[in-house]
């Protein structure tokens, strides 16, 4: 078997292509692989499939997957045709999508490893620059979304996640169903949300049953003007609650931790994660040695109490007896003496309608939390996105459950 044969057999290619020449370049560590099409061929037009003249070619090469350690390029001069509705068009080629300057093979073997790997180091071992990897992981996506034929959600779940400088940040709605990323947009204004209900067909709207979310008052406004019946569908979830009680907690710590240490004294030091752990995750060695503060007199120690407390109430069943321990833990809580308790406690309270509903829908959050555990790790693994559009790629691509491989490596799969 010559050269051009194993290459032909190797790239898969089909009639009428052929590989017409091989160039080893050793010392540069690469391979050239010239592919051609035989002349007087009848072309049609890629669009109507009605016959084209060629008008012109152009150069072009294509990163394929390495021959061993060798880089291995793909030219070709391709035709464009003039088709008379459509106008100039290139000829389509089976190795690579329309304007990829990569095959389809080297783009699914990239998708593959960025799955697993963060962008720079996929880039490095690939020997790609890093826009090269992350402009695979962009077009990765936008097939993706543009396949995308999803089910309407019927559970959606809001919430905001910030970005590289802690200040900016992204909305990202889910499917708290399938749990999968739907939407991503700027900000976490009223507007950013209401670009995904625009999305969303009347029928789509009126079939959702659940928006579980954090109590931020431009997403209640953007859902009550697009969800039809928003007031009885809005949850204002567990996982939500939690995250301000826990600060609120630690906004305590911080406080005590201060005057004690002006007096000398260092109980606090070092307790952080303690106060802000779900007992459930303390091993029962860390809960005994916890044991000594939680019952302490410090206010810390009240105010995780509170926070406890509250979160008991998720676990009831009947909305009545619901309705009786949160007036007596309110109570509690504005009678505690400490600030951010009471705060949080107000706020919970002004929106304790949209807290109920949960016992009505019985929502889970193991969904919301999973989601988020996966955007802390994309965030984790790509530190130093430049933007926000590529950390909304990643997003995208770890979260969104899309169908990323170009199409042909998609069919041979
Ligand atoms: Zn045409």
């Amino acid at each position: 078997m010559d050269d051009k044969t194993l290459y032909a057999k190797l790239l898969g290619l089909t009639s009428p292509w052929g590989v017409e020449k091989v160039e080893l370049r050793l010392s540069e560590g690469e391979v050239h692989i010239w592919v051609a099409l035989p002349p007087k061929q009848h072309w049609v037009c890629p669009i109507c499939l009605e016959h084209a003249p060629i008008h012109d070619h152009r150069e072009r090469v294509w990163r394929h997957l390495d021959t061993f350690q060798y880089r291995t390029l793909l030219h070709a001069r391709v035709p464009r045709l003039k088709c008379p509705r459509h106008g100039v068009r290139q000829l389509r080629v089976p190795w690579a999508e329309d304007t990829s300057r990569f095959t389809d093979l080297l783009e699914a073997l990239a998708i593959d490893w960025m799955k697993q790997a963060p962008i720079a180091a996929v880039a490095e071992r690939l020997r790609l620059s890093w826009d090269e990897a992350a402009g695979i992981q962009a077009r990765a996506v936008r097939r993706g979304l543009a396949r995308c034929t999803l089910e309407p959600p019927v559970y959606v779940g809001v919430d905001e996640t910030s970005f590289q400088r802690r200040h900016e940040y992204v909305s990202v709605v889910t499917d708290l169903e399938r749990n999968r990323v739907l939407y991503v947009a700027d900000d976490r204004k009223q507007e950013s949300l209401d670009s995904f209900w625009k999305s969303q067909s009347p029928e789509h709207l009126a079939s959702i049953e659940v928006v579980a979310m954090d109590m931020w008052e431009p997403y209640i406004r953007s859902t009550h003007e697009h969800v039809p019946d928003a007031g009885s569908k809005i949850v204002f979830d567990k996982f939500h609650v939690a995250q301000h009680l826990n600060e609120a907690v630690d906004k305590v710590r911080r406080q005590e931790n201060r005057e004690l240490l002006a007096e000398g004294q260092d109980w606090l030091k070092g307790t952080k994660y303690a106060w802000l752990r779900n007992p459930d995750h303390f091993s029962r060695r860390g809960w005994q040695e916890f044991g000594p503060l939680r019952q302490s007199v410090l206010k810390t120690a009240r105010a995780w109490a509170l926070k406890e407390a509250a979160m008991c109430l998720w676990d009831l069943r009947y909305l009545g007896v619901v309705e009786k321990n949160f007036r007596a833990w309110y109570g509690w809580a504005i009678r505690s003496r400490l600030g951010p308790m009471k705060r949080v406690a107000r706020m919970i309270k002004s929106h304790w309608e949209n807290i109920k509903t949960y016992f009505k829908h019985r929502i889970t959050n193991a969904g919301a939390e999973a989601i988020n555990a996966k955007i802390q790790a994309v965030k984790y693994m790509s530190c130093g996105f430049r933007n926000r559009e590529r950390f909304r790629n990643a997003i995208y691509f770890h979260c969104g459950g899309l169908d990323l491989y170009p199409a042909a490596v998609r069919i041979s799969q």
